[in-house]
């Protein structure tokens, strides 16, 4: 059983949910800032793990026995949870289809549906400043149809330089009525930017199918699809506090033919599926937007500790504590560069004090920064209290 969750102190409120961390609150002598990688599971995400595992562990969609059927319905229910997580009202209209992560789910709509929807001539816009996930896939698929005569152009996303979020007037002025699939990242893994998918649909127009890499946004900040016109959203369980192995694509049916991967078969990893209904439940009962609150407010206070540090760069991020700033733009994502000691460095010297960050590339595209840097990437059980050993650990590195 979890304790009750206080709803009005902001701080009691996050020490009640950190305190449902295992890994966390048994390891106090360590800071981990890289949720961005991968996220900790709370109690309920293991419990749930145990209890299928021990009660209903069985092949799903096949047998006729008791424990057949509670994983057919775990199956069914979390592809509604999915939905329902996503806001969509109407899952009637939409397909669900579980993934081992935002990896997988990208590579499956390039093989198993792009394909069949683009004609020869088309566009498509390809992000090659964002993660390598969300670019590849793309690229092999205009390979392999080109090999069957149909050719495909890509256009770079266009980025703006110096903040790094995605350049929605010239992406305006580049596409055209043959740009008939864009490939958009909600938050942008390295720079934190909410890449507005709201200003690519203007840009691009009401026909173009949109498919959004949610992988930093699902579980940190609210993800609409009744509020967002996009067609496809994918992202990993492993990020939103589900076991490692588990992901899902929401397919909202409207545009282009019906997503049907694989026929849907196959044994489905119904142990990562409990784990996600249960983290999904668990995001829920927290608030999503009480952890956006929270994690984009150290992020705040990490920018404004490091902006008063002459040794550091911050990558592409305008976010400030300060009352007239654009902090909703900006999620839990800090990136850093020290002027003179290498990030691989870097990030041992953090480790040697407790923190765990992600140093080097990020596995950016060939669009994105040419030289490593340290990311931080938050979630709701890290404390104001970490941010400022870090900012103070950092500080005495100038
Ligand atoms: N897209 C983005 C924006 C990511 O940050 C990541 C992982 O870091 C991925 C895709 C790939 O996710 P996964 O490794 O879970 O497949």
């Amino acid at each position: 059983m979890t304790a009750p969750i206080p709803r009005e102190d902001p701080h009691a409120w996050q020490r009640a949910l950190r305190a449902q961390f295992p890994i966390v609150t048994g390891h106090p002598e360590l800071a981990y800032l890289d949720s961005a990688a991968t996220a900790q599971k709370p109690q309920a995400v293991l419990d749930a793990v145990q209890t299928y595992l021990t009660t209903s562990n069985a092949n799903s969609a096949r047998g006729t026995y008791t424990w057949a059927n509670r994983t057919t319905e775990l199956v069914e229910r979390t592809r509604e949870r999915v939905a329902r997580f996503l806001g969509d009202g109407r899952p009637e209209r939409s397909a669900v289809h579980f993934t081992s992560g935002t990896t997988e789910g990208l590579r499956t709509i390039a093989r198993d549906w792009l394909p069949g929807f683009l004609r020869d001539g088309d566009e498509i816009v390809v992000p090659d400043a964002d993660h390598q996930a969300n670019i590849t896939p793309w690229l092999e698929a205009q390979r392999l149809l080109a090999r069957e005569g149909v050719r495909v152009r890509v256009l770079p996303m266009p980025y703006q330089s110096g903040s790094g979020d995605y350049d929605h007037t010239a992406l305006a002025e580049r596409a055209g009525p043959r740009t008939r699939f864009v490939a958009t990242t909600h938050v942008h893994h390295v720079y934190g930017g909410d890449m507005n998918v709201h200003r690519v649909r203007e840009a691009v127009g009401p026909d173009a199918v949109i498919c959004l890499d949610a992988a930093q946004s699902v579980g940190h900040l609210p993800v609409s699809v009744a509020e967002s016109d996009v067609d496809f959203v994918v992202f990993s369980g492993h990020k939103a506090l589900a076991l490692p192995g588990s992901g899902a694509v929401w397919a909202r049916q409207a545009r282009g033919p019906e997503f049907t991967p694989g026929g849907w078969s196959g044994t489905p990893n119904t142990v990562g599926i409990a784990s996600l209904e249960a983290a999904l439940d668990w995001l829920d009962a927290a608030g999503v937007e009480r952890i956006e609150r929270w994690t984009v407010a150290l992020a705040a206070r990490l920018t404004d500790g490091l902006r008063r540090l002459d040794a550091y760069e911050i990558l592409g991020c305008p976010l400030s504590l300060a009352a007239d700033s654009p902090v909703q733009r900006r999620q839990s994502i800090v990136t850093l560069r020290h002027r003179a000691i290498d990030s691989g460095d870097l990030g041992f010297i953090l480790f040697s004090h407790g923190f765990m960050v992600r140093s080097d590339h990020h596995c950016q595209g060939d669009g994105g920064e040419k030289t490593g840097s340290v990311r931080v990437s938050l979630h709701v059980y890290n404390t104001v209290e970490e941010i400022d050993r870090l900012l103070s650990v950092l500080a005495s590195l100038q």
